[in-house]
């Protein structure tokens, strides 16, 4: 009786380390996943982003790798100094949005100003909304 016992022991020891280390061991798995996906989307998201201000895309590593998010707020704050750009119609280069010409090819965007009463006016604008002025493309 004593040695069943005794293998009874045995297991129900094995089997409690078992849990325990079963739990564990998907604490660690999540742990894991959680820390290859967070800098995963991070990582996509800066990448993106750098792509669409013409930025340097090794933010995206700087932000996905350095610990508590740093690198991330160091691109934002980055970011936010840099205007997405836009790529020129006619030769495709990045440029700065908000710009009216080209600074490769020369290709016009937009009218700056109204060339009457000087306002501000955007692309798509057939008339200048103080003046009245007609704004050619
Ligand atoms: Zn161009
Ligand atoms: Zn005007």
């Amino acid at each position: 009786m004593v040695f069943i016992y005794r293998i009874r022991e045995m297991f129900e020891g094995w089997f409690t380390g078992l849990t325990i280390a079963g739990i564990m061991g998907f604490f660690a798995l999540l742990a894991i996943a959680l820390a290859v996906a967070v800098p995963l989307v991070i990582g996509i998201f800066v990448w993106r982003d750098a792509e669409r201000r013409g930025l340097n895309r090794a933010w995206a590593l700087a932000a996905a790798l350095i610990p508590n998010f740093l690198g991330l707020i160091a691109y934002l704050l980055v970011a936010s100094q840099h205007k997405p750009k836009i790529h020129c119609p006619g030769c495709n280069t990045a440029v700065e949005s908000g710009v009216n010409n080209c600074p490769s090819c020369g290709h016009r965007f937009a009218l700056a100003n109204c060339p009457k009463c000087n306002r501000a006016v955007s692309p798509g604008w057939k008339v200048c909304p103080e003046c009245g002025q007609q704004l050619s493309e």
